[in-house]
């Protein structure tokens, strides 16, 4: 009986031990439950926060940034790829490159880099309403264990840096052809003095006097291109201070005064008397200079060139420079701000013209925050006209 007593009794301990620990083991499992569920959300936000990290970083390159996975599908775009291709992020993700991007070249540098680990410097023509050249480094991503994972492509524009290359290439051949002339010129009459012509007192005379000009318009030439390099080097250094308009362009008049007198033009500085701005002073008198010059040299006697004045739009002065001379045709009109353009070539080049005073004009307005632009009847004069903030300070 005693024994059976403690048997039961003993059976009832262990059976509250048992629950017990059930109950404890089973605390214990979904408390270590709700720690793993909590640590697979922290890991899937961080996660989430690194993938949009890295995504605001591809999207803030400027190059083209492309993933592939191991087949070759995409897996990210960044936005200047999206840009470069005209495609959206939805059409791009999944498809493979021939799907989305359409370029064979593409295809044929994943096949290549099924072989080799990378493609550095590769350039493409993409097609299109205007043709953009690519450059493309190219790798093959392999994972921990080595084994082949995807691919990245990462696309670098080369279109503005093959345009300036070309400006550049253009602007070397035009300028060599323009001293080439002169140089030629003065190369052949030498020539023809030391081969005898020195004797002969008539051409002696005649020919120093052609050497002499040749050599004035190689001089004109190099100041006109020193000129121009320098605006160019010197982007926006520029000296400002308080300029009176009225005196400076009364001194550009009193420069060309005996020429247009010679010639039987009147020059007119109707610009208001207390007219004054912050600019740089030997720059913007280079710009009255070459608009005069011109206003000059293509006027006919009995005329007359004016130069006025008008406030523009915000903070812009309107400055006009007026002939009623030979004018501009009307298709030449947005090409005589070109380096070296000329209307009449020959007559240009026959009075010594380098093609580079309205460039040179056009370039310090702009360093001056303005714009110049022409209107012109031909046969009835020319209008130059160009603004200046009068905002900027020292
Ligand atoms: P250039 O040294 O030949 O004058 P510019 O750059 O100053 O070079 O001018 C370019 C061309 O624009 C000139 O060759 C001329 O044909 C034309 N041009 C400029 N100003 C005038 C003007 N006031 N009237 C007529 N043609 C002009």
């Amino acid at each position: 009986m005693t024994t059976s007593l403690l048997l039961a009794t003993a059976l009832v301990v262990l059976h509250f031990w048992w629950q017990s620990r059930y109950n404890s083991t089973k605390e214990a499992l979904s408390w270590l439950r709700r720690e793993r569920d909590q640590l697979e959300q922290e890991r899937n936000e961080i996660r989430k926060e690194v993938g949009s990290q890295q995504n605001a970083l591809f999207d803030s390159m400027i190059e083209g940034v492309l993933l592939l996975d191991e087949k070759g599908r995409i897996q990210h775009a960044n936005q200047t790829l999206l840009k470069m291709f005209g495609l959206t992020a939805e059409r791009a993700v999944g498809s493979t490159i021939m799907e989305s991007l359409r370029l064979h070249e593409l295809e044929a540098m994943l096949h290549f880099l099924e072989h080799k680990s990378r493609i550095m410097g590769s350039e493409v023509n993409l097609p299109g309403q205007e043709e953009r050249q690519l450059s493309i480094n190219a790798v093959s991503v392999k994972d921990a264990e080595g084994i082949h994972s995807g691919f990245i492509m990462v696309f670098h524009d080369l279109t503005r840096i093959r345009q300036l290359e070309n400006t550049r290439r253009e602007f070397v051949a035009n300028a060599s052809h323009e001293l080439r002339t002169p140089l030629s010129m003065i190369k052949g009459y030498v020539e023809t003095l030391i081969d005898g012509a020195k004797n002969d007192h008539k051409s002696l005379d005649r020919f120093l006097l052609t050497i002499a000009k040749h050599t004035d318009r190689l001089t004109l030439l190099v100041e006109d291109l020193l000129s121009l390099s320098k605006l160019e080097s010197e982007t926006d250094r520029l000296d400002l201070a308080e300029v009176s308009l009225v005196a400076l362009v009364d001194g550009v008049i009193e420069e060309f005064s005996s020429k247009a007198s010679k010639q039987g033009i009147q020059l007119n500085n109707n610009l208001p008397k207390n007219l004054t701005l912050q600019a740089d002073e030997n720059q913007l008198r280079q710009v009255f200079f070459n608009l005069l010059d011109n206003a000059v040299k293509y006027s006919v006697t009995g005329s007359h060139v004016t130069i006025s004045s008008k406030p523009g739009l915000s903070n812009l002065l309107e400055i006009c420079v007026e002939d009623n001379g030979t004018g501009i045709p009307q298709d030449a009109l947005d090409r005589i701000f070109e380096r070296f353009y000329r209307v009449d070539k020959s007559r240009s080049r026959e009075s010594g013209d380098t093609g580079l005073g309205l460039a040179i004009v056009k370039h310090i307005v702009q360093l001056h925050g303005g714009t110049v632009w022409c209107e012109s009847i031909q046969g009835e004069g020319a209008s130059f006209f160009f603004t200046l903030n009068t905002a900027l300070s020292a």
